[in-house]
């Protein structure tokens, strides 16, 4: 990653969770020369709009963090959107990116690559050892096809192409939808509304047995510079916390970081989706980083930013 502060970065996805805590970063560590499109102005599912934007602004780096994502929910109610609009943003954006001479590319994925029964923790050599997850198989489909195109364009292209996949994320800029987010803004938006208006239970779904490892946003963002100074490899890099608890858990800790005092019920018709998910992040602590920002911590800092959103809301 360049020294020069004025070097052209182009961040797919900048207004969201991943997107805006990158450029958050990559303003904080004095870069002045970012290039962002909204969603509007620049549809990456349009190849050719996505080849004239490249011809046109000639970026020098790219950060892909544009994707269609969401939670256990949307995944299994939406499959043809997750694998079909994954596949065109990554493939219009990496390939276009090579073809305009940007000299270095990094991909982000996601834990949900990995086979839902793979030893604990993760290893990066577990892509493709075994069947996926069912309840997020289209978009994790979508993502291994980005590792592997990455890898295809670094072998026949030489051509510096990285990939990072993240654990379970949070932070500002969350989608907090009640039924298509994850289940950490899923928890902080219905512990707070139950507050608000005088609930004495609020439902969590599943049994509250899965374990999940949670990363701050701004940790990953972090990593994601770390890993555009000093990673080059062919193989992708886990970005995780090291740090599991259980949904259960989960759910006593947003319970009283928000401040409800009710009871928790769990809903069993939900599905629990794959039973652990600890990425092994060994080969990222090995090359010299490690995460900052503790879950309790973290959450704190959501909950506020989420409290000032609902307030600038209401004003
Ligand atoms: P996953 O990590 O891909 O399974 O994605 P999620 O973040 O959607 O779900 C993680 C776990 O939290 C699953 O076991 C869900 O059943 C559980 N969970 C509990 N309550 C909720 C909720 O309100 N929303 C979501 N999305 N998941 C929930």
């Amino acid at each position: 990653f360049p020294a020069d502060k004025t070097a052209k970065i182009f961040v797919a996805g900048h207004r969201g969770l991943v997107g805006s805590a990158i450029v958050r970063k990559l303003l904080q560590i004095g870069f002045t020369n970012l290039i962002l499109r909204t969603h509007k102005e620049l549809d990456l599912t349009r190849q050719s709009d996505v080849e004239a934007f490249f011809a046109q602004e000639k970026p020098q780096f790219v950060i892909l963090s544009a994707a269609k994502v969401g939670g256990i929910h949307a995944n299994s109610t939406y499959p043809a959107d997750f694998i079909s609009i994954n596949l065109q943003i990554q493939t219009n954006v990496i390939d276009a990116s090579y073809r305009n001479g940007v000299k270095k590319l990094l991909f982000l994925g996601s834990s949900c690559i990995y086979p839902k029964f793979a030893p604990q923790p993760i290893m990066e050599d577990a892509l493709l050892t075994g069947p996926l997850e069912p309840t997020n198989e289209w978009y994790a489909v979508a993502k291994i096809a980005g590792i592997k195109m990455c890898q295809a364009y670094r072998l026949q292209y030489d051509w510096d192409a990285i990939s990072g996949m993240p654990t379970n994320l949070y932070g500002p800029n969350d989608n907090f939808h009640p039924q298509n987010s994850h289940v950490l803004p899923a928890l902080i938006r219905r512990f707070h509304e139950a507050k608000v208006s005088g609930a004495n239970e609020v439902v969590v779904w599943g049994t509250g047995s899965p374990l999940r490892e949670f990363l701050h946003v701004d940790d990953l963002a972090d990593a994601v510079v770390f890993l555009m100074e000093k990673y080059s490899g062919l193989g992708h890099v886990n970005v995780g916390s090291g740090k599991e608890v259980t949904i259960k858990d989960l759910a006593e800790l947003v319970k009283e970081v928000v401040g409800f005092e009710g009871e928790l019920l769990w809903d069993s018709t939900k599905p629990d989706g794959t039973p652990r998910k600890l990425m092994d992040s060994s080969k990222l602590a090995g090359l010299g980083w490690v995460p900052k920002i503790s879950l309790r911590d973290g959450l704190v800092d959501t909950y506020k930013w989420k409290l000032q959103v609902l307030v600038g809301f209401i004003l």
